[in-house]
């Protein structure tokens, strides 16, 4: 990949914060075919949000031949996160050729003595090519894009108002709320309460560094880099962080310090203290920052009333993965449901409108055994926001030592009620005994939690 200057900035100080990038941003270079508010249309479908969730929507139900209108306030900005996914996620969905770089496996360092080598190839996603691809087919296939944010909706019976805030209203049948972790349209009728991701990732140039440059690092949880610094130590021993690594070569490499669950998140600034202590331990003198990332995922928490007029997708609609903050993979393929329920039902056969329609698209997004999918991901969430250093580590010990067809099928969604809670006894299983009082003992209530929630939702 060649760097462009503007997105390079050498270091000048050895002090890693102050080698923040000059900026990030960087458009796509396409000319869009503008939404026209003086036509005062009435547009098919309004996707509010051109993120991987609404542009990945847009483009397939426009490719039914409906007409399409994209919101977004940048909608040529190339997408700021730097998202990873297990490559078979990718393959499934014909996606190959959006992954700039892969590795054969991955690595988890448990602690100083134990690390387990995960047989499962891992990619990073070149968000570039993969906005290009789809915003390509939605040109191609008529889409029409504003450049605006939405204020608010107003609906009629067989229509809504989109509001914008350059004073542009839009008429769409149907609306999608796709604004991400902002949370635009889609209304929530219980208290917010989500657990937090929240990380510090730098993708830098360095003198060099300790890992197999053909080997991603999932999780590192060592801590021998805090022997010096007995506050950091016991800070981390209590909501304890991991490196997530992605070697590029010897001398390029994304580094991200991570807290993966905790209620309140960590504050930034104790995961950059931790990083910088990690590094140095480490041995890896950084040169310069390419990009930087700060990372605050909400995870777990209630869904959105179910159903309700405005539909939603990605995480405006609560699918983030609640125990591991992933979500990409998970909502490009949860796309074509939701394209193909909106065109089911506004196509001529069996042709509805206003409520009726959006309560089909939210049945089909979230069915019942989604729904209890979630609620158990949201067990493992409680249990692990409850887990101090020692404890996480035996935890993904055991977690790991499952058999594969477990362990890929928690982390991409691919298990379902009857085999996650085989997979809860078999992981129980696998645990130490230390382990298996631990699950219990914090394990009981978020279980009491998680079976009346499961009695109360049906059908
Ligand atoms: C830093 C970071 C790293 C992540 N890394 C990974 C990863 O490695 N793997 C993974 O699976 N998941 C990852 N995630 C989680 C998740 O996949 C991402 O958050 C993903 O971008 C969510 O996609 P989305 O389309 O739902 O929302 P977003 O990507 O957030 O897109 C929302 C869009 O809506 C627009 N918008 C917001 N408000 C309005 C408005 N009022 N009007 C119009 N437009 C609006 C925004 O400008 C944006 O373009 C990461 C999240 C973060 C924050």
């Amino acid at each position: 990949m060649k760097l462009s200057k503007s997105f390079y900035v050498k270091a000048t100080s050895s002090a890693l914060l102050e080698l923040v990038p000059e900026t990030k941003k960087e458009n796509l270079d396409f000319e869009l075919p503008l939404y026209d508010p003086s036509k005062s249309l009435v547009v098919d479908l309004a996707v509010v949000g051109g993120g991987p969730a609404g542009l990945a929507v847009a483009q397939q139900v426009s490719e039914a031949g409906l007409t399409v209108c994209s919101i977004d306030p940048s909608p040529k900005l190339i997408w700021p996160n730097n998202y990873g996914v297990w490559v078979d996620e990718f393959e499934a969905m014909d996606l190959l050729d959006c992954l700039d770089t892969t590795w054969s496996g991955a690595v988890v360092h448990i602690d100083d003595k134990s690390s387990k080598d995960l047989d499962r190839p891992y990619g990073r996603v070149n968000r570039k090519q993969l906005k290009s691809k789809m915003m390509q087919k939605c040109i191609t296939n008529g889409v029409k894009f504003h450049q605006a944010k939405v204020v608010k909706v107003i609906h009629e019976e067989s229509k809504s108002l989109i509001k914008c805030n350059d004073g542009v209203t839009i008429h769409a049948t149907v609306v999608l709320d796709a604004t991400g972790f902002s949370r635009c349209l889609v209304e929530y009728d219980k208290p917010y309460n989500p657990g937090y991701q929240v990380a510090y990732g730098i993708l830098a140039e360095v003198e060099e560094h300790p890992f197999d440059v053909n080997k991603m690092v999932f999780m590192d949880w060592r801590d021998s880099h805090l022997e010096n610094n007995k506050e950091l130590k016991e800070r981390n021993q209590k909501i304890p962080t991991f490196l997530y690594a992605m070697p590029f070569s010897s001398q390029r490499i994304f580094l991200e310090e991570t807290s993966l669950v905790a209620r309140p998140g960590l504050p930034m600034k104790d995961i950059q203290e931790r990083m910088v202590a990690r590094l140095s331990h480490l041995g890896i003198k950084v040169k310069s920052i390419e990009e930087d990332e700060r990372c605050v995922i909400p995870m777990g928490g209630p869904l959105p009333v179910l159903p309700q007029r405005v539909v939603g997708i990605g995480g405006t609609a609560g699918m983030v993965h609640p125990s591991t903050g992933y979500m990409v993979a998970r909502t490009l393929a949860a796309a074509p449901i939701v394209a193909n329920a909106i065109v089911r039902y506004l196509g001529t056969e069996k042709s509805i409108r206003g409520n009726e329609l959006s309560g089909e698209v939210w049945k089909d997004l979230w069915p019942i055994q989604r729904r209890r999918q979630r609620e158990f991901f949201c067990f493992g969430m409680d249990i692990l926001l409850k887990l101090d250093l020692d404890a996480t580590r035996r935890f993904f010990d055991a977690f790991f030592d499952l058999e594969p067809r477990y362990w890929h099928g928690f982390l991409s969604s691919r298990l379902f009620l009857p085999e996650l809670l085989v997979f809860g006894l078999n992981l129980f299983y696998h645990a130490s005994n230390t382990s298996r009082l631990e699950i219990m003992g914090k394990g009981t209530l978020p279980l009491v939690n998680m079976i009346n929630n499961l009695v109360r939702d049906r059908e």
